[in-house]
């Protein structure tokens, strides 16, 4: 049994992972704190009440940020908070504990229980509140020796572009996430993505929005083709919901943007598991 913890910045989604029957039998949901103080207080005693109940030493923790090898809060623009903090530091030392950044565990996530069948290569995109990715090359997860992640999300697609929540301008995140798309429509009664997408229905500025979003994603997608060539591409997070409705958009800034001989060399999916970041924090041991 391992318990597996998702951080993001609104919701901590939790569970415990049957290893043999490789799936969660007890799952929690509890908002994010947004202090120092109370985000390790909820996050101690999730792990003291599944311990109460059921017989774990493995925690797997997905976080929205980097992390370096000894646990430092290096980077985490959504929950600011948190950074120059020792994570592990303050957790019960009793238990054997693995944390990753958020979207590499998405892409362990897919590539182990996704139901895509992925031979080697995978590279998951995590669309939500921000953009992560995370690749698996020849069957492991690509890091580098200091164990500090990718920034997919902070690819320039427009330079001198809307300014992002990592202090840049012109980022990836800023067009396509859904704070970046929440924050470019500007509407005081539209404060989440379900909402603004509800909204393009009937709203010719949200669905523009939306549209560029997309397209912009297509953009920064083309880039991660051009450079890994993976087998497939998987598409995760609230946002890839709507995938469906906008692919046209995302397709036309892939084309424009990939290398002609690469297009056809890529399958582009939508997540088939509500939790790839779960799973993943699970899939770490
Ligand atoms: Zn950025």
């Amino acid at each position: 049994m391992i318990l597996a913890i998702d951080i993001g910045a609104t919701f901590i989604k939790t569970g415990l992972f049957n290893t043999y029957q490789k799936k969660f039998i007890d799952y929690k949901i509890f908002s994010t704190p947004k202090t120092t103080k109370s985000f390790f207080k909820i996050l101690n005693k999730i792990i003291i009440d599944f311990k109460n109940s059921s017989i774990f030493n493995k925690i797997g923790i997905g976080f929205p940020g980097n992390i370096d090898i000894n646990g430092n809060i290096l980077f985490s623009p959504n929950l600011k908070f948190l950074e120059n903090k020792n994570f592990l530091e303050k957790l019960p030392n009793n238990f054997i504990i693995k944390i990753e950044n958020d979207a590499n565990c998405a892409a362990i996530g897919e590539f182990k229980f996704g139901g895509f069948n992925v031979k080697n290569d995978l590279l998951c995109i995590t669309i939500g509140t921000g953009i992560g990715g995370g690749i698996i090359i020849n069957k492991k997860l690509f890091q580098n020796s200091r164990k500090i992640g990718m920034e997919l999300g902070h690819t320039i697609v427009i330079e001198n572009g809307e300014k992002c929540s990592c202090g840049k301008f012109g980022c990836l995140e800023a067009y396509s996430s859904a704070s970046g798309m929440l924050k470019r429509f500007k509407h005081k009664n539209i404060k989440t993505f379900e909402q603004l997408l509800k909204q393009s229905i009937h709203d010719k500025n949200a669905k523009k929005i939306l549209e560029e979003g997309f397209y912009y994603l297509g953009c920064g997608v083309s880039n991660f083709i051009n450079i890994f060539s993976p087998e497939i591409i998987i598409l995760s997070g609230g946002v890839a919901k709507a995938f469906k409705f906008y692919k046209k958009e995302f397709i036309r800034g892939i084309k424009k943007h990939t290398i002609k001989f690469l297009q056809n060399k890529v399958i582009i999916k939508q997540s088939k598991i509500k939790q790839s970041g779960l799973y993943g924090a699970a899939g770490l041991f």
